[in-house]
């Protein structure tokens, strides 16, 4: 399998050559040719297996050098109860008829990014060991994308992270998440400034060339193919068992999910399903008050917000301006047209800071060919969302979720059941969770007292030149 970029100018490569890099080089994000096609006698043969063995079969469809032997034993390695919680890895948890959550918040951070983190952090290890190099990640994050690198990363051979944060600026129990670890290669780095500092620090180290060179600097964003294709995985492992058993057989019955979205990360991984013949009916895809994507699926204008009209709300990591795996979608909807896309989200995003698909016969294909709704939900609708899940269902969701359900129940149809991914647990965010059952949300175990742990972090002002000479010294 090779892969291409969606502005049509970068050369094709295997998926161990773009694993370690971030963007194409000529901009653009790199997705497979084509889509490996599932048929129901190989969905019939993967119901039932094990997830991490579920999780070889896809990946092998996508990465054609890493010997299938070492490619099962990463995916053993990663998707274990040990770490995930459950034998199933994703279980689905039944709220009412014909409605579900898939639970992908049981690993190290409580957020569904460790499902494809914790995979990318065995894939760095063993692709670094082959070649003998190492790799110097650097970030920022305003909370759950940083700790899921960092819990991925801690301890890999080859590999340091540098975490830039918003000094003082996540909740305690994130801050608590990230500065505990006392592992020799994380290295948490809370900048004096806002999110957008840490931000501007990532880019300007990024685009000195020479340095991101001679210290072999690279990043985890969630542009990373490897992540997305990841989370393909756990579409399939939801359809399975939403539909079992099937006695009618394999694609007699569609199922639909529900996807609390920003970047389109997490999303697109759902499309990909979908497009490899996955039985999949409806995407539904929910933003909360930051509706950029939910405008574009209503409209067909995608209009990329300013700093200013880009509001903090109660389900922050859904606090986005522009959403940064969109691209692949758009590639996709208008027949893999490099050029074009290269034209929209280069020339037009950077001169107007939006584009108009709403003339285009392609904006028609979202909901018709690709199966793609929207809707957006507010502050008050996660608050009563949650209230109203403890009251009948006794369960305790967090506020992303909240803002996915809210919208799922939109577009439940008879006889297709509904699947809102889970995206974090309630103690991540606890002060809504306060503000709307009044009382402190449910603490897993080993997250006890971690509050108190001692602290590893250095408070940095935000100065590029300070951040080099931090990690060149960690490097010398
Ligand atoms: C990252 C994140 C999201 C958004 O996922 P995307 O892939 O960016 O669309 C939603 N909920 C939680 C809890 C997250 O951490």
């Amino acid at each position: 399998m090779l892969y291409v970029s969606t502005r049509g100018h970068a050369d094709r490569k295997h998926f161990c050559e773009i694993l370690l890099e971030g963007l194409a080089p000529d901009g653009g994000l790199y997705l497979p040719e084509r889509y490996p096609q599932v048929d129901s006698a190989t969905l019939a043969k993967w119901r039932g297996l094990p997830y991490a063995d579920l999780a070889f079969e896809i990946l092998s469809l996508y990465i054609d050098d890493i010997p299938a032997a070492d490619l099962r034993a990463i995916c053993r390695k990663t998707y274990t109860e040990k770490v995930f919680g459950t034998t199933e890895i994703v279980p689905l948890k039944k709220l009412e008829d014909g409605l579900c959550l898939e639970a992908l918040s049981n690993g190290p951070t409580l957020a569904f990014k460790d499902m494809a983190m914790q995979l990318l952090g065995n894939l760095f290890e063993y692709e670094l060991a082959r070649r003998g190099e190492e790799l110097n990640i650097l970030g920022a994050t305003s909370g759950d994308t940083g700790s899921a690198a960092e819990y991925a990363m801690r301890g890999k051979k080859g590999v340091r992270v540098f975490m830039t944060s918003p000094h003082g600026r996540m909740s305690p129990f994130q801050q608590a998440q990230m500065f505990s670890l006392q592992d020799a290669n994380i290295h948490n780095i809370a900048i004096e400034g806002v999110f957008d500092d840490c931000q501007d620090i990532v880019k300007a180290v990024s685009n000195d060339l020479d340095f991101k060179r001679k210290y072999r600097i690279g990043t985890v964003n969630s542009i990373n193919w490897a992540r997305l294709v990841a989370q393909v995985v756990y579409y399939f492992a939801g359809y399975f068992q939403a539909t079992s058993p099937l006695p009618e057989g394999e694609g007699a019955k569609k199922v639909s999910f529900t996807v609390p979205s920003g970047n389109f990360g997490n999303i697109c991984a759902g499309h990909v399903a979908r497009s490899m013949g996955l039985p999949i009916d409806k995407l539904v895809l929910a933003t909360n008050e930051n509706d950029v994507l939910d405008e574009f699926f209503r409209t067909g204008v995608y209009r990329v917000r300013a700093a200013a009209d880009t509001h903090e709300t109660s389900s922050p990591s859904m606090d986005i301006s522009k959403a940064s795996n969109f691209e692949r979608f758009v590639f996709d909807l208008l027949g893999r047209d490099g050029p074009r896309v290269k034209s929209l989200f280069g020339e037009q995003l950077s001169a107007q800071g939006k584009f108009d698909l709403s003339a285009d016969p392609a904006f028609k294909h979202a909901r018709e060919r690709y199966g793609f709704i929207s809707g957006k939900s507010t502050h008050a609708d996660r608050i009563a969302t949650i209230r109203d899940t403890h009251e009948r269902f006794k369960a305790t969701i967090d506020t992303h979720t909240a803002d996915g359900l809210k919208i799922a129940r939109q577009h439940v149809q008879p006889g297709v059941p509904m699947i809102v991914l889970e995206t974090a647990l309630p103690i991540k965010f606890a002060a809504s969770i306060v503000e709307a059952l009044g009382h402190e949300p449910e603490r897993p175990p080993q997250f006890e007292g971690i509050e108190k742990l001692p602290k590893r972090v250095k408070v940095m002002p935000a100065d590029v030149k300070a951040i080099k000479e931090f990690i060149a010294a960690e490097c010398a």
